[in-house]
């Protein structure tokens, strides 16, 4: 009884099909591009012979290269892990890129897809792969239409003989649906629900089958490990930490963008070296680390190295490497607010402590005096009995304002 009159709908249309026409993506290195620069030389190594799965297996796990996309978890193994479930072995790339601030991806993607496209075809020759699922955020319509092409083309023209199955999945605006377990369950036409694990989904994943799942980030980096050797990787890091990653810097700092940093790096090297110092008229006064979920931290902890373990130690992690930049001019408060407000909205609503817990801190928080022991029970329900990692990161920025900021709880009179 709702339906819209036939002139909205075809505004609706209009608007859609402007939108697809008009979606632009900067100048990138296409197919014969990237051939006429040695490029896919690395996966016709290995399907050659030259290069032993055992050995690119090793090579990654020397690596240390991680899951880009948040979880950390060490690539080679989780290569290792798949390899050893029966056949037909499946891959889902994750190219959801959901996270608030995160936009690295949509950054390479856009200009250099096929690096991408043959650290993809490396890990389903060395895992044996039957069928690869693109699954690409539906926002990125330029990124879609470029894919569609070059996916074609190396189709038609394959750099290597026995191509697995290639399929270009499009999302549909679900933040959750950046989670592994409920991007399968997209990918397969279905609601997108986390799902409780064991089993994981190297073992029971996409149609029921052992699924090798990578951020895209994570594949990209593969044909330059294979070159270069996993010392080239290793030998980079700050801090004590070793490798590189790519950092979304977004904020109040000069030059926003995603830069190539060494592992370990603290975020005022970060915006002083990178991103071109802080904008003029602000100081830092906070950062996230790693987006929505990945906490709020002070200025006086910007020497920490941004990497996995130091930031879990101080209740805060890196995720997708998401550096958004606070000023005195913001207040860690309103952010707290604004991304318990992005949760409740993106909660799939599957699991209480989730639905019912980011509306009820919401509500919390939103209010002058904050209840803090109410707060600390409710985020400790959240984190303890949540299905998956939305609702457990989801109380992270209130935690951080009670530890870090209890300042501007009490310059408001916001306290229990
Ligand atoms: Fe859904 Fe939240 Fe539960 Fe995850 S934690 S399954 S997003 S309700």
């Amino acid at each position: 009884q709702h339906a819209l009159p036939q002139a909205d709908i075809n505004n609706v249309q209009l608007a859609l099909a402007q939108q697809q026409t008009s979606a632009s993506i900067p100048p990138y290195l296409d197919y014969a591009g990237y051939l006429a620069q040695g490029g896919y030389l690395q996966l016709q190594d290995c399907h050659q012979g030259k290069i032993e799965k055992e050995t690119l297996v090793s090579l990654m796990e020397d690596s240390g290269l991680r899951g880009l996309g948040g979880a950390g978890f060490p690539a080679g193994r989780k290569w290792r892990i798949v390899a050893a479930q029966a056949a037909p072995r499946l891959m889902a790339v994750n190219i959801d890129e959901g996270e608030p601030g995160t936009f690295k991806d949509r950054t390479y993607l856009e200009r250099d897809p096929h690096r991408f496209l043959e650290g993809m075809l490396i890990a389903a020759w060395a895992v044996d792969i039957a069928d690869v699922y693109i699954y690409l955020r539906d926002e990125y319509h330029g990124c879609r239409i470029m894919l569609e092409a070059e996916l074609a083309k190396l189709q038609q023209a394959p750099p290597v003989a026995n191509l697995p199955r290639l399929h270009l999945r499009r999302g549909a605006g679900a933040y959750i649906c950046g989670e592994e377990s409920a991007m399968i369950a997209s990918i397969e036409g279905k609601r997108g629900l986390p799902r409780l694990r064991p089993p994981y989904v190297a073992q029971v994943g996409l149609f029921n089958h052992p699924t090798l799942v990578h951020n895209f980030e994570t594949l990209y980096w593969v044909s330059d490990l294979v070159k270069k050797g996993s010392a080239w990787f290793k030998q980079e890091g700050r801090n004590g930490r070793s490798g590189l990653r790519s950092f979304s810097v977004s904020g109040r700092v000069s030059k926003p963008g995603v830069y190539l940093a060494p592992a370990g790096i603290s975020v005022t090297e970060l915006i002083e070296e990178y991103a071109g110092g802080m904008q003029g008229g602000h100081q830092l006064y906070a950062y996230l680390p790693g987006g929505a979920s990945g906490g709020i931290l002070p200025a006086s902890l910007g020497h920490l190295p941004l990497d996995f373990d130091t930031l879990q130690a101080h209740g805060c992690f890196i995720g997708s490497a998401a550096v958004i930049v606070l000023s005195q001019h913001d207040s860690a408060i309103t952010a707290a607010r604004n991304m318990m407000a992005f949760f409740k909205y993106e909660s799939c609503g599957q699991c209480t402590p989730c639905r019912v817990g980011t509306a009820k801190a919401l509500e919390l928080i939103s209010q002058q005096a904050w209840d803090i022991p109410l707060l600390n029970d409710l985020s400790a329900a959240m984190r303890d009995a949540s299905i998956c990692g939305l609702g457990q990161a989801a109380p992270n920025p209130v935690d951080c304002v009670i530890r870090y900021f209890p300042h501007e709880l009490q310059s408001t009179g916001e306290s229990a």
